[in-house]
């Protein structure tokens, strides 16, 4: 099949071929002329598989063929769990819609707020957005829902294992009841069952992989050794592999610094990503990790969520993550579109278990590699018989917990999350005025960050300026 055939126009089909695509992925084969039907589409597609253009090149069609937009206004919104992958779909989003007069933008946590107002100024097509930043927006009349005709929820899952529930649905309050829905989930789990419930009407369901399949194209192996050789490991298969670019996984931040520290210290060029670094860190880090700069990209989960690097040859699970569909979140980054790639994970015995839980959501035993010199002392029991997956029961959505949200990309910030109330009529606030202040130094991960490298991004060579 041709993008030809799809029912897209012209300036799109140029802007398609200038990125390279030959032919649609099965994703896009399914959603583009679904959604340009106009009706509501819920898509079950996993990262990699060219779902972006999947709902992106449809929207720009039809939003080409509309009215202009009003001050303020929007047309179409994109909701993303993280920063990251808000920053990719607006880029996907710019580089589709090079041939068309369509403005976008993004907007998310973490970085000054007034930037962005400035930007929706004259209203933009297409809003890329983290709920709470968006939220923050719309209290301070920087954002109009009026003229809004489609609204996409990107890695849907994602936002709901992530907390924000409420804030989705506070948005979906705040817009005309007539509109567009396309709802992109890697499943369709109980609990977006239950969310699309409210949101999508007579939608058309497409899926391209069975729930929670790992990417064919993605070649996984565990190699079994002990927790203390894991490092000295890590160096020597990056060295004796000449790998080139790697993105490494662990479980928690002060991992990802510890093991960033380590491979620094053998020469190899490395960064850490995580919810404690500020946004431009995050952002160089990528930059120079997509570049070739930096060899090993050391990432914690939820701050690797939507990371999009073309062709990424080499992921290995430092440490296997405690959720077992992270493991399929996560491996994701490595075969994408086609390309082949390499999955290893180092495992000790100690995460036994982890291995047994991820084994059973993929449905597959993980073939095992003894890597001489790093075998284990504390051998790594056989994995038991796989059982046939249960149907799991719908669980209540979780209520958004701020101390256990590592990564608090698109929640709100100091000033609104006290309720929307101006200062002076906040007693809480008023009362612990200097506590709360004390607290915020140290830890709120969300206020619009001051570092001097986060400037750099919103400052003048702000790379996601509105485009016309
Ligand atoms: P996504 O699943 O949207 O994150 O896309 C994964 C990767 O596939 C991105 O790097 C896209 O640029 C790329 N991609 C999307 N559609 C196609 C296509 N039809 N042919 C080749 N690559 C594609």
């Amino acid at each position: 099949m041709s993008f030809n055939t799809l029912g897209l126009s012209e300036s799109i089909l140029s802007a398609i071929k200038a990125k390279g695509y030959t032919t649609p992925s099965p994703i896009q084969e399914k959603s583009i002329p679904a959604i340009l039907t106009g009706r509501d589409v819920m898509a079950a597609a996993q990262t990699g598989t060219g779902k972006t253009a999947g709902f992106t090149l449809p929207v720009l069609e039809l939003l080409s063929k509309g009215q202009s937009v009003k001050s303020n206004n929007v047309r179409a919104l994109v909701l993303t769990p993280t920063r990251e992958l808000a920053a990719q779909v607006s880029e996907s989003v710019e580089n589709y819609s090079a041939n068309l007069k369509i403005s976008s933008t993004v907007v998310f946590g973490g970085v000054k707020i007034n930037p962005q107002m400035m930007r929706l100024r004259k209203g933009v097509d297409v809003l890329v957005a983290t709920p709470g930043r968006l939220l923050d927006l719309f209290h301070q009349n920087a954002v109009k829902f009026s003229q809004l005709e489609v609204l996409i929820l990107d890695e849907a899952d994602r936002m709901l294992d992530m907390g924000f529930i409420r804030d989705i649905k506070k948005i979906i309050s705040l817009l005309p009841q007539k509109r567009q829905n396309l709802l992109f989930s890697a499943t369709f789990s109980p609990e977006i069952r239950a969310l699309a419930k409210g949101l999508v009407n007579k939608s058309i369901e497409i899926s391209v992989n069975p729930e929670n399949s790992t990417a064919k194209t993605v070649e996984q192996y565990v190699i079994p050794t002990d927790k203390k050789k894991k490092s000295k490991l890590v160096s020597y298969l990056i060295i004796e592999n000449d790998w080139q670019q790697v993105l490494i996984f662990t479980k928690t931040k002060h991992g990802a610094n510890r093991l960033t520290r380590d491979l620094e210290a053998q020469g190899i060029n490395a960064a850490a990503i995580h919810g404690n670094k500020s946004q431009g860190a995050r952002t160089k880090a990528l930059a120079n990790f997509k570049s070739g700069d930096i060899r090993v990209l050391v990432a914690t989960d939820i701050a690797a969520r939507g990371l999009d690097i073309d062709q990424l040859p080499q992921v290995v699970n430092y440490e296997l993550p405690n959720v077992s569909e992270d493991y399929v979140h996560r491996i994701g980054r490595t075969g994408r579109a086609g390309s082949t790639g390499f999955a290893i994970s180092l495992v000790c015995a100690d995460e036994h278990k982890l291995l047994e839980d991820i084994e059973y959501v993929i449905q597959n035993h993980i073939k095992r590699k003894i890597e001489p010199g790093f075998e284990p002392i504390n051998e790594l029991p056989p994995s038991r018989k796989i059982r046939p997956l249960k149907a799991k029961k719908p669980k209540k959505p979780k209520k958004p917990k701020q101390e256990k949200v590592e990564h608090k990309d698109g929640q709100r910030s100091g000033e609104n999350a006290r309720g929307h109330k101006p200062k002076s009529k906040n007693t809480k606030h008023r009362n612990n005025q200097t506590s709360s202040a004390g607290k915020l130094k140290g830890k709120s991960k969300d206020r619009p960050n001051k570092s001097k490298s986060s400037k750099q991004i919103t400052g003048k060579s702000d790379p996601y300026s509105a485009s016309r």
